[in-house]
């Protein structure tokens, strides 16, 4: 907020009295009214004038700010600008009367991974506000007589002069009595009480590409609240929510599986089968000397790529699980190995990383 000397704007003098403050206040803010005043910043103006008689009306604020300044007004952008406006002027919102757009609505759907993988098409349940099919949203019920309002005569709001400390004041309102619509009718619509509209849960289907990912929405054009007095409705947005998976993690395009293999399965080499996303399997081929966190890469398994062609890959991750238990066989076969190897190799620097990635990607 820039800092305005609040005598200034007001025009008055340091030593002006409260009875000076008051008339200043009152002949500015007639002329700086938003609703009277065609300057561009009518409304601007009209908050510092505000603000400023808001100190200096009231005798501690008004000392506090002559002593300090507005140093330790930090609360004043949470003052209630609106409360003191409708104080002087009365309520001067004026009723939308024309077409209204309805409003947004946003829902969440939760996906499995093979959901984002294959795409699906999906029947979501959509609470929401609808036009009432008795009344066509007239609110009238059909064959109900109509008048013009007698109370606002068919404006739909109502002028009202109201006398305040400081002079006396229009203010305009929605007429309490049509509610702004400027006709009255003899019988109120059975279905929506006059409402023009009715709560209706609907099933929309929501088509999900695939690809799609967690966090990303889906727009469904005119699936929204209906709009009001003929407006068009609003749209509906899907959020994706994606369930965890058993067997896979999800990384962008890739998907990670961790497969554990025994110390003599990394040590010589093997062939496996690991799950894909599908549900079918695929042939693994663990290099001789592989190492715990060491990863193998299949190419074109992973998740189809949103709105493009190609597929992500699966990466497999290597767990090498050593063995809690030995049998006496096992147990002499080890206690060999160990005396032909007392230490491990030296250790190299990217099996760390290798690990650092695991561990990153499953939280271990
Ligand atoms: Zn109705
Ligand atoms: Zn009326």
């Amino acid at each position: 907020m820039p800092k305005v000397d609040h005598y200034s704007v007001l025009g008055v003098g340091r030593d002006a009295s409260a009875d000076d403050v008051r008339s200043a206040y009152r002949k500015l803010a007639r002329q700086y009214h938003p609703d009277v005043s065609a300057a561009a910043d009518a409304a601007e103006r009209f908050k510092e004038i505000t603000q400023a008689y808001e100190v200096l009306s009231d005798p501690e604020k008004r000392q506090r700010y002559d002593m300090f300044g507005d140093g330790d007004l930090g609360g004043m952008a949470g003052f209630g600008i609106d409360d003191l406006f409708n104080t002087f002027f009365g309520g001067t919102r004026r009723r939308e009367r024309g077409p209204v757009r309805g409003a947004d609505l946003r829902l969440e759907v939760e996906l499995d991974l093979e959901e984002a993988v294959t795409g699906a098409e999906k029947a979501v349940r959509v609470p929401r506000q609808e036009t009432c099919e008795r009344c066509h949203g007239g609110g009238a019920e059909p064959g109900a007589k109509t008048s013009t309002c007698g109370t606002c005569g068919g404006r739909g709001e109502v002028r009202q002069v109201q006398q305040s400390l400081f002079g006396r004041f229009v203010s305009v309102a929605t007429c309490p009595r049509c509610g702004g619509s400027g006709k009255n009718v003899d019988q109120l619509c059975r279905d929506c009480r006059g409402e023009g509209r009715i709560h209706a849960e609907r099933e929309v289907t929501v088509g999900f590409p695939p690809g799609i990912d967690d966090g990303q929405q889906i727009r469904v054009g005119g699936q929204g609240e209906s709009g009001m007095r003929g407006g068009p409705p609003g749209d509906l947005y899907v959020l994706v929510r994606l369930r965890e998976h058993a067997l896979f993690r999800r990384d962008g395009d890739d998907l990670v599986h961790v497969l554990r293999v025994t110390p003599a399965q990394a040590a010589l080499g093997d062939e496996l089968k690991v799950p894909t996303i599908e549900g079918g399997e695929a042939p693994v081929k663990i290099p001789a000397g592989s190492q715990h966190g060491q990863s193998v890469r299949l190419r074109g398994k992973g998740i189809p790529r949103l709105h493009a062609s190609g597929r992500g890959d699966e990466i497999v991750y290597l767990d090498v699980v050593v063995p809690r238990t030995l049998s006496k066989e096992e147990r002499a076969l080890y206690q060999k190995l160990k005396s032909l190897r007392p230490q491990p190799e030296k250790d190299r620097a990217e099996d760390d990383t290798i690990l650092g990635k695991v561990r990153d990607a499953f939280g271990g």
